[in-house]
């Protein structure tokens, strides 16, 4: 058996991301402005296959798509104080065009609240346009200087950002449930497991009541970041004048929401948490080729089989590709294995002859014998089969990373330790976040779990005032 080509993802993490994303074709850092990378068709195949599964549960749940500028009026910046105080150290702007100054300075959208509620206010009359539920799928811009690893932090990033409006409080509360589970099915999809947790009062985005974050562990045993979803009242409405007129005739100033999917990062949290040694693992949704056919030796009997194979499982609607290249039957594997799809179909000559093929799943590595006329059956369940396994093994692997502290002692033994979650009895205050962060070597509190219910102790494990909540502790990109 030939060497792995890449290190241990658990124990080089950094290292086997880099190469996985050079020899699998994914993204490329050689572009030439700091924090920009290129996505090539192996990894725009994966980004697209989000957005349709995004896209789809977004309309399935009542919104609607929309596109706003990249440009947004510098003026519109400032209405919103917390928000600009988020935001205006990271924005790009533009001042000149043509060579000449711009009568109005202009910025890159960061996100789009101040494009989009302006609109709003011309676009939300009475209590009939509500609720309004929208969404771009789009790319924003933000001037990064914590720089990390193509997808996690760029200072380009594509997401899917949807702005609801809603009459009423618990309508919008309401949709932070929806937007939960639009995530939950999405990631589903792709085999991804994920922890929503309600970020801290002092850690949530400028200007808003309520965030929620879906977490991930990757396998260095830090968390991404990979969606989030706030409550933002009337933070958003009121100061950018969008209201409505109320059944009874009463001008009011509606609710809003806002959910950022980060369709980057869910790219990376596919490459990541399923792959291994030998490159990508994918399910069948993120392949571009979902099944390979190698004849193993160049002789026109195998191929013109192979050929005929791909025909009928191109027709059945699979992705399907013989490979004809020059390489031996051994660089084949590589190189596919390497791309991650999914199932590989060897053609020998005893193949040809019994019509008996050798089929290779590649998320376990293993050689069965299926029947021609049974092929098309296997590889309905082989999607299935390995959509689970991968889901299984992910969900597998961030339920292992969580521990629980008893004491002060004990988080801080625990923080030296592996990584991954601590779970603690938190006091709420930042003062406590700031402390703990400075004394374990960046363990930042995420918050608490939304999806179940976690008893706490009287008092906070870290500082001993009183205990408010069971929080997370994670180290974080
Ligand atoms: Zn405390």
């Amino acid at each position: 058996m030939a060497k792995a080509p890449l290190p241990d993802k658990f124990k080089q993490f950094g290292e086997w991301y880099d190469l996985v994303s050079e020899k699998a074709e994914l993204a490329d850092v050689r572009y030439g402005v700091k924090g920009f990378v290129v996505f090539r068709p192996n990894l725009m195949h994966v980004i697209r296959e989000i957005y349709e599964a995004l896209e789809r549960h977004l309309i399935a749940s009542g919104h609607r798509a929309m596109l706003f500028p990249l440009l947004i009026p510098y003026k519109n910046l400032l209405v919103e104080k917390e928000h600009v105080k988020g935001f205006e150290n990271q924005v790009f702007s533009v001042e000149k065009a043509g060579g000449e100054e711009l009568e109005e300075r202009l910025f890159i959208r960061p996100t789009s609240e101040t494009a989009i509620y302006p609109m709003y206010a011309l676009w939300i009359r009475s209590y009939r346009d509500l609720p309004f539920k929208g969404f771009q799928s789009c790319a924003v811009y933000r001037h990064e200087t914590k720089a990390t690893r193509p997808l996690f932090r760029g200072r380009e990033f594509l997401w899917v950002e949807s702005h609801n409006v809603f009459a009423k409080k618990e309508e919008a509360e309401a949709q932070l449930k929806e937007d939960m589970e639009i995530t939950r099915k999405t990631f589903e999809e792709f085999a991804l497991p994920f922890l929503p947790i309600e970020r801290e009062p002092f850690d949530r985005f400028p200007g808003a009541e309520r965030s929620l974050a879906y977490d991930v562990i990757l396998p260095d045993r830090q968390v991404l970041q990979s969606a989030t979803t706030h409550l933002l009242g009337k933070r958003f409405t009121a100061p950018f004048g969008v209201s409505f007129l109320s059944a009874d005739g009463q001008r009011v100033v509606p609710e809003s929401t806002c959910f950022g999917p980060g369709v980057s990062r869910i790219a990376a949290l596919v490459v990541s948490v399923h792959g291994d040694e030998y490159g990508l693992v994918l399910p069948f949704k993120a392949a571009i080729v979902q099944v390979v056919i190698i004849p193993i030796r160049n002789e026109p009997a195998l191929l013109e089989y192979a050929l005929s194979l791909e025909k009928k499982l191109a027709h059945a609607g699979y992705k399907v590709k013989v490979d004809e290249g020059s390489e031996t039957a051994g660089e084949k594997f590589y190189h596919w294995e390497m791309l991650g799809t999914p199932v590989r179909i060897e053609i020998g000559p005893r193949e040809a002859e019994s019509k008996v093929l050798t089929v290779t799943r590649r998320d376990q590595r293993k050689r069965e014998s299926v029947p021609e006329d049974a092929l098309l059956n296997r590889l309905a369940s082989l999607d299935q089969e390995i959509l689970g396994e991968l889901s299984k093994k992910a969900w597998g692997w961030l339920e292992s990373n969580i521990q629980e502290a008893s004491s002060k002692d004990d988080l801080l033994a625990k923080a030296k330790g592996a990584g991954g979650f601590i779970k603690f009895t938190f006091c709420g205050r930042e003062e406590c976040a700031r402390d703990i962060k400075a004394q374990t070597g960046g363990y930042e509190v995420r918050g608490r779990r939304v999806d179940i219910d976690e008893k706490h102790a009287a008092s906070c494990t870290w500082c001993g005032e009183k205990g408010v909540e069971l929080a997370y502790l994670a180290k974080a990109y």
